[in-house]
């Protein structure tokens, strides 16, 4: 009997294997169409039959079968159309296998009662195990009034009851599991496929280049953006590294974020990569790197976009922003720094002179009878004046030092000199004194010579926190205007 059971129980697992494979495109669900309705109610229905054909002797006189699970199945899985084709199949089975009798009417009645009372139960709003459960103690009900009516002999029918109900509840239990098995590894199967083809399609269709890279930053997979976005062939890539194919200013900051999305599991970066036809394109990527289970590798899915235009924007708003920034701290007529570049610099080199207590010389010069010089010569010739006089002391004086040159306002200059003691400051204003009288620019109306000639005045502090620049620029200011009074053309250096 045991033999029986074994053999019974493997034909049906070999069955629903089977069924499984052949289809696994067609999985049978209560919203599955029709025709896989009609399909898997014919397997189960055929199923039956073969249970019926390999019956468990439970002894001389009685046997019994599992082709009731046949139905329970089908309705527990597809509902009421696979569970009442199936129960037709095997009652008509009862005739053809056994020969038409009046012994085969009952079974092939039950089988059809079966497939009714599982389809009724089909709908119940009910977990599907429970229900699988229900509909193989509802079978078992209906075959025992079978047995009951055919079986006269009480001992006899109390045995093959006992047996059957054992044999049903346990071969319903493999039965209804191991078909739950077959589904969901269909299941499985079937959006791994779904989803791979979604990839795919995405991939495609993506106008950003997705590309797959193995550990050493080989292409595994490139999309067909590739061909749009640095214009190569599929196959002139594959295999190769990426970094071959990087600016040589960007591959340190490549190969950095490829290692971090391998490692730490994304990254991202903008970077120049050659094309095909030898131009650099820039190239924003996202990495993101995939853990592979079936060989344990670890790949980098990288999304690339070009981005070429968007940093030519970005380079010419850059540029224009420093332009703008350099304007807006330069003289318009001299070319030299502006007042309020004066004003930051000396704060600034103050703070810095405060840190390394060192001192800090300005040195203010003033164009002597600069007023008269235009009315002599006019405005314009007084603004090419300026330029000369900024121009010279800037290329002689304070172009490639630390010194900064300013035009302080009208005829008025100023140049910041850190970390410079008043003897070294003199010198300097001295030099500025020489270039300019080195120029001759003729001055006819002036009252001390028949040049330009300029007022110079000079103070040097060590700055403390509890002073501030003003103050330097007041001892500065007072030199000069010593100079302005002790004649002019002369330099005074603020005691
Ligand atoms: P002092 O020797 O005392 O410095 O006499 P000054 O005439 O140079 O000084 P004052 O302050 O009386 O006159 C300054 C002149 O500088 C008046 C103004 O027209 C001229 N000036 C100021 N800015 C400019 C400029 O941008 N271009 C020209 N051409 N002249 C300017
Ligand atoms: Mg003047
Ligand atoms: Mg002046």
């Amino acid at each position: 009997m045991l033999r029986d059971f074994i053999s019974n129980a493997t034909l049906l697992i070999a069955s629903f294997s089977m069924m499984g494979v052949l289809f696994k495109d067609k999985p049978l669900r209560f919203s599955s169409p029709l025709s896989s309705k009609l399909l898997w109610g014919l397997f189960f229905g055929a199923l039956g039959n073969i249970l019926m054909l390999f019956s468990i002797q439970i002894n001389s006189g009685s046997i019994a079968d599992l082709r009731h699970l046949a139905i329970v199945i089908a309705a527990s899985f597809g509902g009421y159309i696979p569970a009442i084709i199936a129960s037709v199949i095997i009652a008509i089975g009862r005739f053809i296998l056994f020969g038409f009798s009046n012994a085969a009417i009952l079974p092939a009645i039950g089988a059809l009662l079966i497939g009714l009372v599982c389809g009724a139960i089909s709908p119940l709003r009910l977990s599907r195990t429970l229900k699988a459960f229900v509909m193989n103690l509802c079978a078992l009900l209906i075959l025992s009034i079978v047995f009951i009516i055919k079986i006269d002999d009480s001992q006899t029918l109390k045995t093959l009851l006992t047996i059957h109900y054992l044999i049903s509840l346990t071969g319903g239990f493999i039965a209804y599991h191991f078909f739950v098995f077959v589904v969901d590894s269909n299941e499985a199967q079937y959006k791994l496929k779904d989803t791979e083809e979604r990839f795919r399609l995405i991939a495609e269709y993506s106008s950003d280049m997705i590309t797959m890279h193995n550990e050493k930053a080989e292409y595994i997979y490139i999309s067909p953006a590739v061909k749009e976005i640095i214009h190569y062939e599929y196959p002139e890539l594959l295999g190769k590294k990426m970094e071959n194919f990087i600016h040589p200013e960007d591959v340190e900051r490549t190969n950095e974020m490829f290692d971090k999305a391998l490692h730490e599991g994304v990254a991202g970066s903008t970077y120049r990569y050659r094309s095909s036809l030898g131009d650099y394109v820039w190239i924003e990527s996202t990495l993101k790197s995939v853990h592979f289970e079936e060989d344990g590798s670890k790949k980098v899915i990288i999304v690339s976009r070009n981005i070429t235009e968007r940093k030519l924007t970005e380079q010419k708003l850059q540029e224009a922003n420093e332009l703008l920034n350099r304007l807006s701290y330069m003289d318009g007529l001299t070319g030299i720094s502006n007042r309020r570049y004066f004003d930051e610099t000396l704060s600034n080199e103050w703070a810095n002179s405060i840190k390394s207590n060192s001192p800090i010389t300005l040195i203010m010069f003033d164009i002597d009878y600069f007023k008269k010089y235009n009315d002599t010569y006019g405005h314009p010739t007084g603004d090419f004046c300026l330029q000369t006089i900024a121009g010279a002391i800037k290329s002689k004086i304070s172009d490639n030092s630390d010194n900064t040159l300013c035009r302080y306002g009208g005829e008025e200059f100023a140049l910041i000199l850190p970390s410079t003691k008043t003897k070294d400051g003199m010198k300097v204003a001295q030099h500025i004194q020489e270039t300019i009288q080195s120029l001759r620019i003729p001055h006819t109306s002036s009252k001390i010579a028949d040049t330009v000639t300029l007022s110079i005045g000079l103070a040097t502090i060590v700055p403390n926190s509890s002073a501030i620049p003003q103050a330097l620029i007041k001892m500065a200011d007072s030199a000069l205007y010593l100079s302005k009074t002790n004649g002019r053309n002369t330099i005074t250096a603020y005691q």
